[in-house]
């Protein structure tokens, strides 16, 4: 695991800044509230924290990300760790594989999250990352706390199971992915970008008075496996170029 300060450390740093303004370029954040994480070790994250010249995640820098343990405390200097810190730590604590964590208040999520059914994978070929993430299932955590405690935490990992995200009832989501952090920050990040268009769709089909359903087991069943390169990588180029637009 790379050391505080490392040249490596200094990088995913850098990446988490920029998947925050990404947050906001796409409209997954409105404001000052959301968060990412990045593990550095086994029990050491760094995470987007608020500074003394808190102006929203559009406009993070690497200062904004520091490096902290599981209980909170580490290299802070003047900010602070963000009220929910425990989304990151518990779902990094309980799940050994993961290693970037997304906590974001999509308005088109947190409207869907209400429904009673909330998302399917009501299209297919239009988004294949969307369409298989939804078909394994997308769980909603019922309540809506503010999740400041280890216990509202671990009840929210409880519904995340080992699936990449969960939608939290009148609140927003917590996306996860596992792997090399770097690949894991865009990828966690992406598939907030995907379940925020499925939620557009789905709350748009309501409104015209349709009723989402989920396409064809076969037709789920062809949709191929982009795999990471592609799925990953040229998406995470898109999403940066945007940013410099
Ligand atoms: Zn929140």
């Amino acid at each position: 695991m790379p050391a505080a300060g490392s040249p490596e450390v200094d990088a995913l740093a850098e990446l988490v800044a920029t998947a925050c303004q990404v947050m906001a370029e796409q409209d997954l954040v409105e404001h000052v509230l959301g968060h990412i994480s990045v593990r550095v070790a086994p029990e050491e994250l760094l995470v987007r924290c608020r500074g003394p010249e808190e102006a929203g995640l559009a406009y993070t820098t690497a200062d904004d990300i520091r490096r902290v343990d599981f209980d909170g405390t580490g290299d802070l200097g003047g900010w602070a760790a963000p009220n929910e810190l425990p989304i990151h730590t518990e779902v990094l604590r309980r799940r050994p594989e993961a290693t970037a964590v997304v906590h974001a208040h999509p308005p088109a999520v947190v409207a869907a999250s209400l429904l009673d059914d909330p998302l399917r994978p009501i299209y297919g070929a239009y988004d294949i990352p969307a369409a298989r993430l939804a078909a394994g299932g997308i769980p909603v955590w019922p309540r809506s706390a503010l999740i400041t405690s280890r216990d509202l935490a671990g009840s929210m990992a409880d519904a995340l199971g080992d699936r990449p995200v969960v939608l939290l009832r009148g609140h927003g989501l917590v996306s996860v992915a596992e792997g090399p952090p770097q690949q894991a920050v865009a990828r966690a990040v992406q598939q907030a970008i995907e379940v925020n268009r499925l939620a557009r769709m789905t709350l748009t089909l309501r409104a015209a008075g349709g009723t989402p359903a989920a396409i064809s087991d076969e037709d789920l069943a062809a949709l191929p496996d982009l795999g990471g390169p592609f799925v990953v990588d040229t998406m995470w180029r898109h999403l940066q170029r945007r940013l410099a637009c």
